[in-house]
């Protein structure tokens, strides 16, 4: 994939803290264009924030930061059929949640309604809009095509009266919807179909969660946005590569009105990532079915599904770093996100032992009733996280996949005769297997040695396999969700088709044991499973039933098994 090649050398450019939006800036700045860098991340309120939205996030507070300036929080909330509060209120938290503050800088398109109502009327008398009242599908088929030029609407030369007239009458809600609306009067023969003669005002019947009844017209995204930037004294206006085509029509706008301050848009590749979908059409369409099980489902590529998952902020920034910001789109690679939580993880989390399909094992020559407490590290690299006790028995509980009754050679775990050491305790020795009348492995006799306490062998002897167990009478059940990629296709189709790429196993739940010490662990706050991976415990968890998500395995055996299924 030669998206790796990119991210590769866009992680190099980044190093130095550069990019081509940053070199922008930088000019700007240095030749006094710009007074104070002001940006805005500007999500619409139809649906969370997911991982292509932290890259812009990122990108804007970063850079009003790195420059000293201010970036706001603007809802471009104009469109009220799609909008809710719920949304506004989770994109708040996931700004938060991700590290950046807006301060008192929040602002909502909809508080500039009457500026933008106005600023339409000064086109309309300036000659330079107009209502027109073809159906939408007429509006469509006039628009014409990339090769043929569009049709003057038969409504193009009304008079500035009749004009002003009909579109206050729009606005006072005389007409239903669909039946007018207010056009910039531009050149319908355009090479750029965003110039001809664009949609500036629709009529909607429609309670916005903010301003209610209030409006009966509501303004295209087009003539929203560059307008509020004015308002807000934005500098630098950064938005996705699909906006480059409308940045003529911004600019037209901002040039055509008397407006405060004269924003500039630039921009740059939005974040696309294998095995995963970035749209919110697609996302809600998953959440609206029943796909997953919500918003915040842990396989969702949502901030507030990743967080669930255990992903850290941390992590999330260090990636968007190391991808950089580009010109040209590209498709990075999963595993380079993974990669950063990995890492992120394997500083912060602390160590404990679990069982995801335990075995039973019984040490026959350990006295029966008798317990010991061991002392276990609690981070290998971090002596300052300290040691804990774990609690060592006659029965215990080791890893289905720890024991084979005939292993091939490299196999350095457990099998019949064979002697390997358990964690932080013994050596033990496997004598015997029982099974059940199915014929599978349902308990291991073996035996220990009482002198390689602590993990070694006072005659110098070796064994090369180490593995986890668990006290079966002091383990604590816990529902263990293991999550795989939602999608099984490396580039999923967004399209009408994207079900059928659904991963069936994206969900797998396992009947696990783990130590007591994560009874008192943190929702959302992955310690390491030794050999077994990062898990957090769920919100869903209860005092009688643990309940743990994986966040991540140690490696990426997902790969492995596509590679060797
Ligand atoms: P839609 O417009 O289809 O509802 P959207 O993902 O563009 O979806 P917005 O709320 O408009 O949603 O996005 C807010 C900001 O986030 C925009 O500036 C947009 O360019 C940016 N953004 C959205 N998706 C990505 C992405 N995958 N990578 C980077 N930036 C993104
Ligand atoms: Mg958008």
């Amino acid at each position: 994939m030669n998206a790796d090649v990119k991210t590769a050398g866009e992680a190099a450019a980044n190093e130095a803290g550069r990019d081509f939006i940053r070199d922008i800036v930088q000019a700007d700045s240095d030749a006094g264009r710009v007074k104070e860098v002001v940006t805005r991340f500007p999500p619409e309120p139809n649906g969370y924030l997911h991982i292509g939205h932290a890259k812009s996030i990122i990108l804007n507070f970063g850079v009003a930061q790195e420059f000293g300036g201010h970036c706001n929080l603007r809802f471009d909330d104009t469109n009220p059929t799609r909008e809710e509060q719920e949304y506004i209120d989770a994109i708040q938290r996931d700004v938060r949640w991700l590290g950046f503050d807006w301060g008192k800088n929040l602002f909502h398109a909809s508080d500039y309604f009457e500026r933008l109502y106005g600023w339409a009327e000064d086109l309309i008398r300036a000659g330079k809009a107009y209502v027109d009242d073809q159906t939408h599908e007429q509006i469509r088929a006039n628009r014409g095509t990339l090769t043929e030029p569009g049709k003057n609407s038969p409504f193009r030369e009304r008079s500035v009266e009749e004009n002003l007239d009909l579109f206050r009458r729009m606005r006072a809600g005389e007409f239903p919807n669909g039946a007018r609306v207010l056009r910039a009067k531009i050149d319908m023969a355009s090479g750029n179909i965003n110039m001809r003669d664009p949609v500036l005002y629709r009529i909607l019947h429609a309670s916005h969660p903010r301003t209610g009844t209030a409006w009966k017209i509501y303004p295209s995204y087009d003539f929203a946005h560059g307008q509020s930037d004015a308002i807000e004294g934005i500098t630098h206006s950064l938005c996705t590569l699909e906006f480059e085509d409308h940045r003529p029509l911004y600019d037209w706008c901002l040039d055509n009105l008397n407006v405060p301050s004269r924003p500039r848009q630039y921009e740059f590749a939005r974040l696309n990532l294998t095995y995963t979908v970035l749209s919110k059409r697609v996302l809600t369409t998953l959440v609206r079915d029943g796909h997953v099980t919500g918003w915040d489902d842990p396989r969702m590529p949502t901030i507030a599904g990743l967080r669930r998952r255990g992903v850290p902020a941390a992590a999330i920034r260090d990636f968007v770093k190391r991808i950089g910001v580009a010109k040209a789109n590209s498709l990075v690679d999963v595993g380079m996100f993974e990669f950063s939580v990995r890492e992120a993880l394997n500083k912060s989390a602390l160590r404990r032992m679990a069982v995801l399909k335990p075995l039973k094992v019984v040490i026959e020559n350990y006295p029966e009733g008798q317990v010991e407490e061991l002392d276990a590290v609690n981070h290998p690299d971090d002596l300052t996280a300290g040691t804990r006790k774990i609690k060592f028995s006659r029965e215990l509980l080791i890893e289905q996949d720890d024991f084979m009754e005939s292993p091939p050679k490299k196999f350095f775990r457990l099998a019949p005769g064979a002697e390997v050491r358990l964690r932080y305790a013994y050596f033990i020795t496997c004598r015997e297997v029982n099974k059940n009348a199915a014929g599978e492995v349902v308990e291991l006799r073996c035996t220990y040695d009482p002198a390689t306490k602590g993990g070694n062998a006072p005659d110098g002897r070796k064994v090369k396999g180490t593995i986890h167990w668990l006290s079966a009478a002091h383990a604590v059940p816990a529902e263990a969700r293991l999550y795989n990629p939602l999608f099984t296709k490396p580039d999923p189709s967004g399209g009408e088709n994207f079900i059928a790429d659904l991963n069936p196993n994206s969900l797998e739940i396992l009947d696990a044991r783990v130590e007591p010490a994560l009874a008192d662990a943190q929702v959302e706050k992955p310690v390491q499973f030794e050999r077994n991976g990062y898990f957090c415990l769920d919100r869903d968890a209860t005092k009688d039933k643990l309940v743990c998500n994986r966040t991540i395995g140690l490696r990426d055996t997902w790969a492995k098994e596509k590679a060797n299924p």
